[in-house]
C-alpha cells in the first residue's frame, strides 16, 4: 500500500510542479484553478495519513511561485505566505472550532472578511512616507524587485497622505486588473495579432512582470491593500480592521466591502453576501479571506509551513472547469447565422452542468483552435452563456482534425453566404430552411412579441417537422384536429393552442413590428418605428433609409434591414397577409398619436431591479404609454432610475451621476 502511495505521491508532486511553473512563472496556466485545488487537495490527504510522507520540497510545504532572474532579487524580511482554504460551510465552521480550541475560548471569535482578490501579492516598501521599494511574493522567501513598474501604477501612492504613518511601513496588497480592463486588454491584443491572456489575474501577473516599465504604465493594473509587513517600532496596532482604517488614512486603498464579523455563522452570511455580489463587481474575485481582527491572537495562533493558522480563504464554486469536446457541431439561427457550437462532456461549472458551449464564428474557431476531442477549460460565471475559455494541447489526441466550415447549410443544403467584413456566415435559404422557420416562429410566437401562450419550442419543431406550418400566417389556419395528433397534445390543449393563436390577432403595433424578427430591430428598435409612423404600418413598409436614420433608437445597420426586409416582395405579401386576410390589429384608442401631448413626453427612464407590482417590461411600457423613453443604460441623460429590490450597478451609477432615484412607489404614483 505504502509503495502505491509513494509512487502516485511523487507524480501528484510532479503535477503539481508543473501547474506551478506554468501559472506562477509563465502567466500561462494549463488548468482551471478548480483542478489544481482538487490535486493539492488529494496531495494534502495522502500526506495526512502518515507523517514520514512529507518532505519539505512538498508543494504542500512550500509557497508556490519563484523569482525569474531576469528581475532584482529581494529578500522579504517577513515571509509573504499563501492561504489555507475552505469549500463549503462545514469546513468552514471546522476552521473556526479548530481556532477556539487552540485559544481555549468557547466564545464567537471576532474576525474580518474581505474579497479574496483575484490578482497578485505585492509587498510595498515606504520610508519616511516615501516609495522606495516594491516586490513581488516570488517563493515567499524571495521576490522580485519591481519597483519601477508598481511606480506606475496610479492607485499606489508615491509618498502617504498625513504625517502620522510609522517611520517604516511595509504594505502587502493584491495587484489586479478589473473585468472591463481585461477585455480592453485582450481586444488591444487581438487586433495587434498577439496572444491574448486567459483571465484578469494571469493579465495583472503578466503586466505587473515586465522588464519594462513603460509597458506595465499601458496596463490598466489596480491595487487594494489588506495586509501590513514589516513595520518600525512607532506603530503598534491592536486589531486587524483598524490596521486598514490606518492604511486608508495614509491614501493607500482598501477595499470598501471588508467588514467586521462575529462568529463562523455571520462569516457564512458575509460569504453568501458576496457570492450574490461577485457578478456585479467590476473586479474578480475567488472567494472570501475571514481573518482573527485581534493582532495579539494571530501571534498567539501563528503559522503552520505556507499559510497563517489565523485565516483562510473560502472559495467561491468554480466558474472554470476542465471537459471533453465531443463534437463541434453548426446551428443555424432564425437569421440564418451558422454559429459553430462545441457540444460538450458535462461539466457542472458556475453553477449548472453545462454541456454545449458557444464558438460564436469561425474566427473564433481558428483562433483558439478547438477541435472534437479536445481536453478544453470552459468557463460559465453568472448568466453568461458558457463558452470554451482555451484547448489543453498537451491533451490532445494525436488524430485530431481541424474544424472545417461546411460547404452548405448542414439543415436545408442552401448555398452559404458571407458578407464582406463581417465575421458571420449565413444560410442563403431564408423560410425554406426548416432551421430558420422554426426559429422566425419561435421569436413571432415569444412572450415579448406576439406572446401566444402554449406555442412553446418543441411544438413550432413539430409544426415545420410535419409541413403543417411554412410560412407565419399558416399558424392562424391551423386546425385543433390537426394540432391534437402531434406528440404530447390532446383535445383540450389543441383547442386551447387554437384559440391561444386567434387571440394574438389583437396586438400592439411595436409588438407585432418586433415579432417579424427583422435582423437587429429590437423592441426598442420596433417601439420607436411603432411611434413615429403613429402605428401605421404602410408608412412604415414605404419608409425609404434617409426617412429610417431621422429616428432617435434607430440605427443605420437597423435602417438597412428594415429596408431591405420590405424590399422583397415575400415578405411584404407575408406581412398583408397577416394585417389583411389574418386580420392582425392594434386598437387605435390605446396608442399615442401624438407622443408630444403625452404627460411623460421627453422624459428617459431606466428601470432596474425587481419590481413586485408588475414585471419591468410592464412597467416600461406603461411609461412609454404616456410618452416616456426607457433605455436600458444610465447616463447623465437620464430623467431618473426606477430602482427596485436589489438593484445594483445601475443604482451605483445613477447615484454617482446624482440622479433621480425612483421607488417602486414613486413610479405607481408617476404612472397614475
Ligand atoms: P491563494 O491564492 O489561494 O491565497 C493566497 C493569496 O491570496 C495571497 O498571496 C494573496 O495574493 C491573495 N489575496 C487576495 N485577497 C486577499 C486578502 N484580502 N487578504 C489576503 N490575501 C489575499 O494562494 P496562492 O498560494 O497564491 O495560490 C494558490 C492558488 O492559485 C490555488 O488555490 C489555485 O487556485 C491557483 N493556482 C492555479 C494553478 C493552475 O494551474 N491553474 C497553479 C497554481 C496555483
Amino acid at each position: 500500500m505504502a509503495t502505491v502511495n509513494k509512487k502516485v505521491l511523487e507524480q501528484l508532486r510532479r503535477t503539481i510542479r508543473d501547474y506551478d511553473f506554468q501559472y506562477y512563472v509563465l502567466d500561462d496556466p494549463t488548468v482551471p484553478d478548480a483542478e489544481y485545488d482538487r490535486l493539492m487537495r488529494e496531495l494534502l490527504k495522502i500526506e495526512a495519513t502518515d507523517a514520514s510522507l512529507v518532505s519539505s520540497d512538498s508543494p504542500s510545504q512550500r509557497v508556490a511561485g519563484q523569482a525569474l532572474g531576469a528581475f532584482q532579487q529581494i529578500k522579504h524580511e517577513r515571509p509573504m505566505l499563501s492561504l489555507g482554504n475552505v469549500f463549503n460551510e462545514e469546513e468552514l465552521d471546522a476552521f473556526d472550532e479548530r481556532l477556539r480550541k487552540r485559544l481555549g475560548v468557547d466564545k464567537a471569535l471576532a474576525y474580518v472578511g474581505e474579497p479574496k482578490l483575484d490578482g497578485l501579492a505585492v509587498s510595498v516598501l515606504y520610508e519616511n512616507g516615501q516609495l522606495i521599494r516594491a516586490a513581488t511574493r516570488g517563493d515567499g522567501q524571495t521576490g522580485e524587485d519591481i519597483t519601477e513598474n508598481v511606480r506606475t501604477i496610479r492607485s499606489i501612492p508615491l509618498c502617504l497622505q498625513g504625517d502620522h504613518f510609522p517611520r517604516r511601513l511595509e504594505v502587502r496588497g493584491e495587484v489586479f486588473i478589473s473585468k472591463a480592463g481585461f477585455k480592453q486588454l485582450n481586444q488591444q491584443a487581438r487586433a495587434a495579432g498577439e496572444k491574448e491572456f486567459v483571465n484578469p489575474r494571469n493579465a495583472a501577473a503578466g503586466s505587473l512582470r515586465q522588464l519594462d516599465p513603460s509597458i506595465t504604465a499601458t496596463r490598466p493594473l489596480e491595487v487594494f491593500f489588506y495586509a501590513l509587513g514589516i513595520v518600525s517600532e512607532d506603530f503598534i496596532p491592536q486589531q486587524h480592521f483598524s490596521v486598514l482604517r490606518y492604511l486608508q488614512s495614509w491614501g493607500l486603498r482598501v477595499n470598501p466591502l471588508i467588514e467586521e464579523l462575529n462568529g463562523a455563522a455571520e462569516c457564512y452570511r458575509y460569504f453568501q453576501k458576496m457570492a450574490d455580489k461577485r457578478e456585479r463587481l467590476d473586479y474578480e474575485i475567488d472567494g472570501i479571506v475571514y481573518k482573527i481582527n485581534s493582532i495579539e491572537l494571530q501571534e498567539e495562533l501563528g503559522y503552520v509551513a505556507r499559510a497563517p493558522r489565523w485565516a483562510t480563504a473560502h472559495k467561491f464554486p468554480a466558474e472554470e472547469e476542465l471537459t471533453q469536446v465531443r463534437e463541434i457541431e453548426f446551428q443555424v439561427g432564425r437569421t440564418g447565422a451558422i454559429t459553430p457550437v462545441a457540444r460538450l462532456q458535462p461539466v457542472f461549472v458556475g453553477g449548472v452542468t453545462v454541456s454545449n458551449a458557444t464558438l460564436h464564428n469561425m474566427d473564433e474557431v481558428r483562433r483558439k483552435d478547438v477541435r472534437a476531442g479536445d481536453t478544453v477549460i470552459v468557463r460559465r460565471a453568472g448568466d453568461v452563456i458558457p463558452e470554451v475559455v482555451k484547448v489543453i494541447l498537451a491533451r490532445r489526441p494525436d488524430n485530431s482534425q481541424s474544424v472545417q466550415l461546411p460547404e452548405v447549410c448542414p439543415e436545408c443544403a442552401s448555398p452559404l453566404q458571407q458578407l464582406e467584413g463581417l465575421a458571420v456566415i449565413r444560410c442563403s435559404g431564408g423560410f425554406t430552411c426548416p432551421a430558420q422557420r422554426k426559429g422566425a416562429l419561435k421569436h413571432y410566437a415569444s412572450r415579448k412579441a406576439m406572446d401566444i401562450e402554449g406555442l412553446g419550442d418543441k411544438l413550432i419543431d413539430q409544426l415545420v417537422e410535419q409541413n403543417l406550418v411554412s410560412e407565419l400566417d399558416d399558424l392562424y389556419r391551423l386546425q385543433w384536429q390537426e394540432i391534437a395528433e402531434l406528440e404530447r397534445m390532446a383535445e383540450k390543449s389543441a383547442r386551447n393552442l387554437v384559440a391561444a393563436i386567434s387571440k394574438s390577432r389583437e396586438t400592439q403595433c411595436a409588438r407585432f413590428i418586433y415579432a417579424l424578427g427583422i435582423r437587429e430591430v429590437g423592441e426598442a428598435t420596433a417601439l420607436a418605428l411603432a411611434e413615429h409612423f403613429q402605428q401605421e404600418l404602410a408608412a412604415l413598409m414605404q419608409a425609404d433609409l434617409q426617412q429610417l436614420l431621422l429616428i432617435d433608437d434607430v440605427g443605420p445597420v437597423g435602417a438597412k434591414n428594415v429596408v431591405d426586409y420590405f424590399a422583397l416582395e415575400k415578405n411584404k405579401t407575408v406581412v398583408l397577409r397577416l394585417t389583411k386576410d389574418i386580420g392582425i390589429d392594434w386598437p387605435q384608442s390605446e396608442t399615442l398619436m401624438n407622443p408630444n401631448e403625452a404627460s411623460l413626453a421627453g422624459c428617459t427612464y431606466v428601470i432596474t431591479g425587481t419590481l413586485t407590482a408588475m414585471s419591468r417590461e410592464e412597467a416600461a411600457e406603461r411609461l412609454r404609454m404616456q410618452g416616456a423613453k426607457v433605455s436600458a443604460s444610465v447616463s447623465a441623460k437620464t430623467t431618473g432610475l426606477i430602482a427596485g429590490e436589489k438593484a445594483g450597478s445601475k443604482l451605483q451609477k445613477a447615484e454617482k451621476l446624482g440622479l433621480p432615484i425612483l421607488s417602486e412607489a414613486d413610479l405607481l404614483q408617476l404612472l397614475n
